[in-house]
């Protein structure tokens, strides 16, 4: 007495294909912007070819020794780690239009510079 299944025809246009991420939050600003690149290219004395990171956001950049079968996903978290550890040296490569903010600071330290020397000039005139 089998009885009879129904069959539900699959209709695999409707799945969704599974595609590995090949963008990342960014643990910095946390924005989903950072990409992972391999540079197969180079490789250290084990064997491990060099990756790099980075934020399209604001410009974190580190770069870290993977093994060569290291997809994205896994370059990132290994980065993710080594960053929260602070096992990293990870640097903050600006965009150009950004820079004018890092010259408005410097402008500033200088003035702060020119307060204190009008502070101590204040001083000795009293
Ligand atoms: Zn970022």
């Amino acid at each position: 007495m089998a009885r009879r299944r129904r069959k539900y025809k699959k209709q695999p246009l409707l799945r969704p294909i599974p595609r590995l991420p090949s963008v990342f939050e960014c643990p910095n600003c946390g924005v989903q912007m950072v990409s992972v690149k391999k540079i197969k290219e180079e490789r250290n004395e084990l064997g491990q070819i060099k990756a790099v990171v980075r934020c399209g956001k604001c410009g974190l950049y580190g770069e870290l020794w993977v093994p060569e079968i290291f997809q994205s996903v896994d370059i990132y978290h290994r980065f993710l780690d080594m960053y929260l550890e602070g096992e990293l040296e990870v640097e903050l490569i600006k965009k150009p239009e950004k820079i004018s903010t890092e010259e408005s600071n410097a402008s500033s330290g200088e003035s702060l510079g020119e307060y204190w020397e009008s502070g101590e000039r204040a001083k000795e005139e009293t």
